[in-house]
């Protein structure tokens, strides 16, 4: 368990031996905050037949035991007490919320309490949100709702009102990099990337998930070197617009690694071969036309994602262009 979760685990403990815990409870933070393992650790706990006491960095907290018949069963999903509700195709729609309603309506078949766990709250619909409003003003016997939210802006704020908001502060600066090294995660993973951790003191939140997951690492290098090759040879445009489309992390990665390269050049610190193709005025306008995609896709729900990425594409083929064409003099195709 990350060493900033401590303190949230340490007081749903004391409320869950006091019989005192929220029916609703959000919890909010950034990606790679570790929102969805505080919850699958409260989850447990709520399933167990035998909880037992565990101590990790002298923190006394709660756990479930991970042997009784409860257990197991919430191991292999099939545990009938929970319900784990996550969005399919961007957004979490009214019918998933009614089917959790009344799965929270029936009594439990096994255990003492009925859990639902609401990963990515955000993508709600309206219609979907206002169903849960329902069952947040009248919420049946020892049922808990947990959700989960790296943007609690998107949440109708009924809904934030009645819950019991935990909002996950992750460490930053050096005090992330002694944790991450603490969790074994490899140096040379820590010196990877936009100059992360090895030169500044500050680290960017937003690039948790990367630093805490080494398969989400590995495929940012990925992603990077695409990105590099195609502003540099503009080779490799239908790869880049599969990455987007694909993985739910690339539109920030190149943001992130825009704002990284723009960086450099204010700092003075960019040494490589490609300095003159990627100069201050290409990167700038790459920033404007990725930031103004992220915009439309966040502004609406139903955004057409695949529409989008299309047109952000060919916006940033246009800069690429246009810029080969001012540095070499001539148009190289
Ligand atoms: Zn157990």
């Amino acid at each position: 368990m990350k060493s900033w979760l401590f303190a949230h685990q340490q007081l749903l403990s004391q409320q869950f031996n006091n019989a005192t815990l929220p029916h609703a409870i959000l919890i909010s933070g950034v990606a790679g905050s570790g929102k969805l393992e505080l919850a699958q650790w409260l989850v447990k706990l709520l399933t167990c037949k035998q909880p037992v006491q565990s101590v990790e960095n002298k923190v006394v907290s709660r756990r479930g035991c991970g042997n009784c018949k409860s257990c197991l069963l919430l191991k292999s999903n099939t545990y009938p007490d929970h319900l784990n509700l996550v969005a399919e195709k961007h957004s979490l729609g009214v019918d998933e919320i009614r089917h959790a309603n009344s799965f929270l309506q029936k009594t439990a078949y096994l255990g003492q309490f009925k859990t639902v766990l609401i990963e990515h709250a955000q993508t709600m619909t309206q219609a979907a949100m206002n169903a849960l409003l329902k069952t947040l003003e009248e919420p049946s016997d020892n049922s808990v709702i947990i959700l989960l939210t790296n943007d609690i802006e998107m949440l109708l704020p009924t809904i934030i009102s009645r819950c019991r908001v935990l909002n996950i502060r992750p460490a930053v600066g050096e005090a992330l990099v002694s944790q991450l090294k603490e969790q074994g995660i490899q140096r040379q993973t820590l010196n990877v990337g936009p100059r992360f951790l090895n030169n500044e003191a500050f680290v960017n939140l937003t690039q948790l998930p990367e630093l805490t997951n080494e398969a989400i690492n590995e495929a940012f290098q990925a992603f990077k070197d695409c990105y590099i090759n195609y502003l540099c040879y503009q080779q490799g445009e239908s790869q880049l617009l599969q990455y987007l489309l694909n993985n739910e992390h690339a539109l920030r990665w190149l943001e992130q690694i825009t704002v990284s390269l723009l960086r450099q050049h204010f700092l003075g610190s960019n040494d490589n071969e490609h300095k003159q193709t990627l100069n201050t005025q290409l990167l700038n306008n790459l920033y404007k036309v990725i930031i103004n995609a992220c915009k439309v896709i966040k502004s609406y729900t139903q955004a057409n994602k695949q529409f989008v990425c299309e047109q952000l594409i060919m916006s940033m083929s246009d800069v690429v262009e246009q810029n080969q064409i001012e540095v070499n003099g001539y148009l190289s195709v």
